[in-house]
């Protein structure tokens, strides 16, 4: 093919994708949708895999499974009326036959199989009834005498959207690559300090790109297939350096901006923590020690509480809390549910009041003068703490003196909600401070990855005479067993949470099925008081059935996952998750994290339904096997994927073009330090660099 590219010394990130043959205005809108609006980006728009149709296979060697180019002559083009109308065309090349099998056909296309024709397929051979078979195979009519040549690399295919096929972006890239060699590469900056893309032998930009757009034949095929060839890794460590960068912004940029400086003083905290049943655990006292040195500064404090599961990061929030209380400031904490918010209403509650200080509660569901007066109350600061849900966060919440924003169970929000509410609360000049915290913890490497805009503090530490919770995986089919060691607990005087899961199904039906389940339940264990508590009762219902779950009135308490996240009745020692083969990793480890509070020891027992897929298995053996939720988030990580567990998948965040961060996990630390060396020699690449990775998405670097 002949291209003929404009003389024109314009940069590749400026030059619009319109410029590429081929491309008009409906081309450009929908490549748009792919992030595609230059043509750089069509050089950073990377393939997810390839095929090999550089060797035409002899079709008497083809196996099921296999994806093959083969050649040959059409001997045999018919249409046969069974169950579905289908073309079969038989063909052969001397060593064996194949039928090629379409559904759909138009006139033309079957007119231009005729009997004689050399044909090349490219396709995934399957067992037919009677031959091997290439259903719907990519074919091209060839002069058997002058075959074409095979082709001399291997097929990239790449991230394709509605309207734009693979062959599309295989021309578009093909252009984008000639462009490139065109300008000898000078189109195309590097961005990486030269010293440091020799101090890591890299392989230069233009020579990764090419290779991983057409790898040539002898590319070793496995190496590409994991994302491990070095092209490949050289281009996904500047993607992770992008992504870093841009958090990395983000947080330099807090240096500049101004807060109010809530050093205020202590009193308020030790009044509360001389009034607590218990001491606070040594790593308690350090993150409160960190995040009150971030509060009284006069920039805003961006700091990552992480702590396992009931390692008692509310108490930390409170102190944090009251130091912005003592200081005359307002603050809000936001929960991702309104179980949690109400939970945590009641705890704040039964420890500020006693101080003086008036807590109050908002969320969608407040409805009426109740809800005027709350509002009321936060514009007018009368009301010191405010808890909610994100209903704290809309428009017509307006607080007089907000001084701190604290988000918990952070990781159920995602990073565009966290940096989107930093912003909020702005007065004037000044920001609020924002403390956020999670009990999904990962490892430092990645955490300096995906919370670079972040300082992080973790509690590595469980309240003193905590004991791991047993947990047993149990059939359905000794369901009766279950029910009988749930009847005997509560008759000792345990309390138990009977947990059902439905995933991917309305709210409504999670609440009927919960409801079906306390009813048998409540005729399968008569004696023992049952309640029943789902998303769908009236926020005072809820919190009336908590309340006497929590003073003991209740022995077993039939939930849907609503009491996932947060809630914390400590004398509850016995759990039973039904259908746990339905959750990943860390919602179980949320989930049981319910029990084992109290110095008792507890139990969890997960009464799965088989047959369990291999995956689940191994969900259900990795939490009988740990309580540690570094290992449980990593696990999970590796069975779900990382967007899954940090919550980043559905919002679209960091989502990588290339970089995987499980797998590239060893890039991080040298990710770190090149961000410094760069921020250091040529920070004016900053921009660029951030925005050729992450397009569209960099402007939240930009708030
Ligand atoms: P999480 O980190 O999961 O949010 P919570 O803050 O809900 O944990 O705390 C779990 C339980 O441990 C609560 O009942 C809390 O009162 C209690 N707790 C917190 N800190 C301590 C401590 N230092 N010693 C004993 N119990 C504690
Ligand atoms: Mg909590």
């Amino acid at each position: 093919m002949l291209i003929t590219a404009p003389e024109t010394s314009d940069h590749l990130d400026v030059l619009p994708v319109t410029t590429l043959k081929g491309v008009g205005p409906r081309m450009a809108e929908r490549l748009e949708r792919l992030g595609i609006r230059t043509v750089q980006d069509v050089l950073f728009h990377l393939p997810l895999r390839y095929e090999d149709r550089t060797r035409i296979v002899p079709m008497g060697s083809v196996r099921a499974g296999q994806q093959v180019v083969v050649q040959g002559e059409i001997e045999l083009a018919e249409v046969k009326f069974g169950r579905r109308r289908s073309l079969l065309v038989r063909i052969s090349d001397g060593t064996g036959a194949l039928t090629l099998r379409f559904f759909h056909f138009n006139a033309q296309q079957q007119a231009g199989l005729q009997r004689g024709h050399g044909i090349r397929c490219f396709g995934e051979v399957r067992n037919g009834a009677v031959t091997l078979e290439l259903v719907h195979p990519e074919y091209q009519l060839v002069d058997v005498q002058a075959p074409l040549p095979a082709d001399a690399h291997l097929t990239p295919v790449y991230p394709a959207t509605e309207g734009v096929h693979q062959l599309t972006l295989r021309a578009i890239s093909a252009q984008a690559l000639h462009y490139l060699d065109r300008q000898g590469g000078s189109g195309l900056v590097d961005w990486l300090p030269a010293a440091l893309v020799s101090s890591f032998h890299m392989t230069s930009l233009p020579a990764a790109l090419r290779y991983v757009h057409r790898p040539p034949p002898d590319a070793a095929v496995d190496l590409l297939a994991a994302g491990r060839h070095p092209a490949q890794q050289r281009l996904a460590y500047e993607e992770l350096l992008a992504h870093h960068l841009s958090l990395r912004r983000i947080r330099e940029r807090a240096t500049h901006t101004a807060a109010p400086s809530l050093g205020g003083g202590s009193t308020l905290a030790a009044r509360l923590l001389a009034a607590l049943p218990f001491t606070l655990t040594a790593a308690q006292q350090r993150v409160i020690g960190e995040i009150r040195h971030d509060l009284a500064r006069h920039h805003p404090m961006a700091r990552l509480v992480q702590g396992d599961v009931g390692s008692g990061k509310t108490v930390v929030a409170a102190c944090a809390a009251l130091a912005a209380v003592e200081s005359g400031y307002q603050v809000a904490l936001m929960a991702p549910t309104e179980l949690l918010a109400e939970q945590h209403f009641r705890s704040f509650s039964d420890w500020l009041a006693p101080l003086g200080i008036s807590v109050v509660w908002h969320t969608g569901r407040l409805k009426g003068n109740a809800r005027a007066a709350t509002l009321q109350a936060i514009a007018s600061g009368s009301a010191a703490v405010a808890i909610g849900t994100h209903a704290l966060f809309q428009a017509e919440v307006d607080f007089a003196r907000l001084g701190l924003v604290i988000i918990d169970e952070q990781h159920r929000f995602g990073v565009h909600q966290r940096l989107a509410l930093r912003d909020k609360g702005r007065d004037g000049e000044q920001r609020p401070h924002q403390l956020v915290m999670t009990a999904t913890p990962i490892p430092r490497t990645l955490a300096m990855t995906v919370y670079a805009d972040l300082d992080t503090s973790i509690i590595d530490q469980l309240p003193p005479g905590r004991q791991p919770v047993k947990t047993v995986a149990i059939s359905h089919e000794r369901r009766d067993e279950v029910m009988e060691s749930v009847r005997k607990a509560c008759a000792s005087g345990q309390q138990a949470y009977w947990v059902c899961t439905l995933i991917e199904e309305s709210e409504v039906l999670q609440c009927q099925a919960a409801e079906k389940t306390a009813a048998l339940l409540i005729e399968s264990l008569p004696g023992l008081r049952v309640a029943l508590v789902h998303g769908r009762l009236r926020p005072a219902d809820k919190e009336a059935v908590m309340q006497s779950f929590k003073q003991g009135a209740v022995d077993l308490l039939v939930a849907t996952t609503v009491i996932e996240v947060g809630v914390d009745v400590p004398n509850a020692s016995l759990m039973i998750i039904e259908n746990p083969e339905r959750l990943g990793l860390a919602q179980l480890h949320q989930l049981r994290g319910r029990v084992g509070r109290g110095n008792r020891q507890s139990s969890c027992v997960l009464l799965y339904q088989p047959p369990l897929s291999e995956q689940a298995r191994e969900r259900l053996a990795v939490l009988r096997e740990t309580s540690d939720g570094f290992v449980i988030a990593r696990r999970d990580m590796e069975l779900r994927g990382p967007g899954e567990v940090l919550g980043t998948r559905q919002t679209g965040e960091m989502q990588f073009h290339i970089a995987d961060l499980l797998r590239d996990e060893e890039l991080l630390e040298a990710v770190e330090a090149g961000a410094a060396r760069l921020l250091a020699e040529c920070p004016e690449h900053v921009t660029p660099l951030i925005r050729r990775w992450l397009g569209a998405a960099a402007q939240f670097g930009e708030v």
